[in-house]
Order: structure tokens, then C-alpha cells, then sequence
């Protein structure tokens, strides 16, 4: 079996490390970026099956960095999952507007951020177009 690439953006040690024990590389191959023009350019070169996008980035936020990737006609169908930490009214839809599939809040719930990965991965794989899940809130 061929492991699906996840591209992980996130700008903050702890969180990447979290990210990266909680999924883990049995069954994933795992790509790192800490910034948004990073993120575009690996995302743009090795076309991951899946980003888990933080939302507050240095360079470029992630909201921006979804908007542009959903302009490549390589990365336009990649399923995105956002995570931040400053929940406000509305930033749910902000992100799902952007072109996220997916919004979970900081701190990271490790079971759904799993449940989640797993959930859009099946969809990607049938071939399905991700419809939005995650937190109510926000
Ligand atoms: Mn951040």
C-alpha cells in the first residue's frame, strides 16, 4: 500500500509535534511546512492527499495560502482540514469560504483530529469532494 502524503502547516514546535505523534508514520508519510508560502510550494510540488492547515502563519495565513491553492488545478481538490486557536463568530465559515474542508479549533482534540483525517482521506480516495465537518462552533 502506497502511504498517503499529509502535508502538516503549522508554525509552532509543540503543535507540529503533537500533530505529527498523533497521526504518526506507520500509515502516513508525513510533509512539514511553518509558513504559508512554504506550504503553497510544497503542496504545489509533491500534491499531498491531504493539509492540515494552521490558520495564523508567518509570510502567508492559511486562509490565503487555501484561497491560492484552490486556484492550482493540482491542488484545487486536495482536502484541507483548518486549525486555529482564536475562535471567533464566523471564523468557521471564513474558512470554509476559503476553501477549507474542515475546521477544528486549538487546543487539538487528537481523537477528531484522527476521526477527521481518516473521514476525508476515504472521501478523497473515492473520489468524493469533501462537504464540510468539524467544530459547530466558531
Ligand atoms: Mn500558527
Amino acid at each position: 500500500m502506497v502511504k498517503e502524503k499529509i502535508l502538516i502547516v503549522e508554525d509552532n514546535d509543540q503543535n507540529m509535534r503533537l500533530i505529527e505523534m498523533t497521526l504518526g508514520t506507520n500509515n502516513h508519510f508525513l510533509l512539514k511546512a511553518t509558513d504559508g508560502e512554504q506550504a503553497m510550494a510544497i503542496a504545489v510540488r509533491d500534491k499531498p492527499d491531504l493539509i492540515i492547515m494552521d490558520i495564523q502563519l508567518p509570510k502567508m495565513n492559511g486562509l490565503e495560502a487555501t484561497v491560492r491553492l484552490r486556484q492550482v488545478p493540482d491542488c484545487c481538490y486536495i482536502p484541507i482540514i483548518a486549525v486555529t486557536a482564536y475562535v471567533m463568530k464566523g471564523s468557521k465559515e471564513k474558512a470554509i469560504n476559503a476553501g477549507c474542508n474542515a475546521y477544528l479549533s486549538k487546543p487539538i482534540n487528537t481523537r477528531q483530529l484522527r476521526e477527521t483525517v481518516a473521514e476525508l482521506l476515504l472521501q478523497h480516495r473515492k473520489g468524493i469532494t469533501p462537504s464540510a465537518i468539524g467544530d459547530s462552533n466558531g
